[in-house]
């Protein structure tokens, strides 16, 4: 059964509530692997259903356009906060709707169209929003992107410092949605000063981590950080921008009125009962264990003659470069999805093929730590892992049923939050 459970839905929405049903089932009975994602409390659950979902809010604290603010004032106060103690940083705007947008707003606040943008590009591991080709932050802005270097698999900072002093960016991010290391920071910090761009910590991913303790902070050093709250920090979906007090103003301006009407107050509580949770002990226990599993499962993986970029990670995920195996990413994905475990293929630095069948598979532990799995348990991911790919280079489903069969079987004794079994 869905928890919160979904009676309501059942009754006026059959359709709806049933697949709802199966999604939760399926999250239940699936090794997850997709880096991104996680399970969500059912703290935040609730608090993502509820009423506050028939407000509007538009403004901020104090600063409304609408009556009856009595109790959405101190929700989204409370929010940022925590957000603020949580990682330590002057001011939290909560109200981005999406880590797409929340990157939008700061090309609002600090650019101008046709402004120098400097990001990684996305076939290297950075994001759309960090001027793609394909984003309008790559088409009403002038990019230029850096990578990693192809004998490290890193980012390499000695081009990113010869760039930015050629093109001087206004803003420079850093961060990504496929680096399996640690991001330097500092370095970051001191090319920006150096060229006078602003630097952006995109820290989407990696939030959890740094929550956590488990990877180091930019505070300090990048002046605005982005995030979204719903991968390792393990909220709802939503993002929120930090910064200096400095840039305070300009950040919420771009928010709102810039790009976004009322904030989605049913959200802002659920982040700010995410950020509670984060601030736990057990939290940071979560967060080291969750890197603790990536270095398991990325020793299982190589043991096993796999090739990860970078040869290995420091953090929740790994990418992994399957040239030697003679298979492409998407039919791999496809057969570990068969096969009860679910992942994503991936570009890998220096892809030979295209974007939409590459040659690599991002991998990623925030979900499988939220549901109990340990160390122990990352031999036997791996081993699975490897089967799959073997069975769908020679078309054997059944050896796919039979490995999904054994995922379930192990899962069964991990409880999902969000699903309370059958029935
Ligand atoms: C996920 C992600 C985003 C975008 O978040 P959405 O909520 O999908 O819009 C932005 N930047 C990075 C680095 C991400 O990983």
């Amino acid at each position: 059964m869905h928890q919160p459970p979904i009676p309501h839905v059942a009754g006026s929405d059959p359709d709806i509530a049933e697949l709802i049903q199966s999604e939760a089932r399926r999250q239940f009975e699936k090794v997850r692997l997709i880096a991104s994602e996680n399970y969500a409390s059912v703290a935040v659950l609730e608090a993502s259903g509820s009423v506050l979902t028939n407000k509007y809010s538009e403004g901020y604290p104090g600063r409304r356009y609408y009556e009856g603010q009595q109790c959405i004032d101190p929700i989204e106060r409370l929010a940022i906060e925590r957000a603020e103690q949580l990682f330590g940083v002057d001011h939290a705007n909560v109200q981005p709707y999406s880590g797409s947008p929340a990157n939008l707003a700061i090309y609002l606040a600090f650019m101008r169209p046709g402004d120098t943008v400097m990001g990684m590009s996305l076939p290297m591991g950075g994001h759309l929003t960090h001027g793609w080709s394909v984003s309008v932050t790559g088409t009403w802005f002038n990019p230029v992107r850096y990578g990693v270097r192809a004998d490290t698999g890193r980012v390499d900072l000695d081009e990113v410092r010869d760039l930015a002093r050629r093109k001087r960016p206004k803003v420079i991010f850093c961060g990504g949605t496929a680096i399996p290391r640690t991001i330097d920071f500092p370095a970051f910090a001191s090319i920006a000063r150096e060229v006078g761009a602003i630097l952006v910590a995109d820290i989407a991913h990696i939030a959890g981590l740094i929550a956590g303790g488990a990877h180091p902070s930019p505070v300090g050093y990048a002046e605005v950080i982005t995030t979204t709250t719903h991968k390792t920090l393990r909220g709802p979906r939503g993002a929120m921008i930090m910064s200096t007090a400095e840039h305070a103003a300009a950040v919420d301006r771009a928010v709102f009125p810039g790009l976004q009407g009322g904030p989605h107050d049913q959200t802002t509580a659920a982040i700010a009962v995410a950020l509670r949770e984060a601030a736990q002990p057990s939290f940071s226990t979560y967060a080291h264990q969750v890197v603790a599993n990536a270095k398991a499962l990325a020793d299982g993986l190589l043991a096993r003659g796999y090739s990860l970029v970078s040869g290995g990670t420091d953090n929740h995920l790994m990418l992994v470069d399957l040239t030697e195996q003679g298979i492409g990413g998407k039919l791999a994905a496809k057969a570990l999805d068969r096969g009860g475990i679910e992942l994503n293929y991936n570009t890998v630095p220096f892809d030979p093929r295209k974007p939409f069948d590459p040659s690599g598979l991002r991998i990623g532990t925030p979900a499988i730590t939220t549901r109990g799995l340990t160390e122990e348990h990352m031999g036997q991911i791996a081993g699975w892992i490897d089967e799959a790919i073997r069975a769908a280079t020679t078309q054997r489903d059944d050896v796919l049923d039979r490995i999904a069969a054994e995922v379930r079987d192990l899962l069964t004794g991990f409880p999902m939050p969000g699903w309370g079994g059958p029935g």
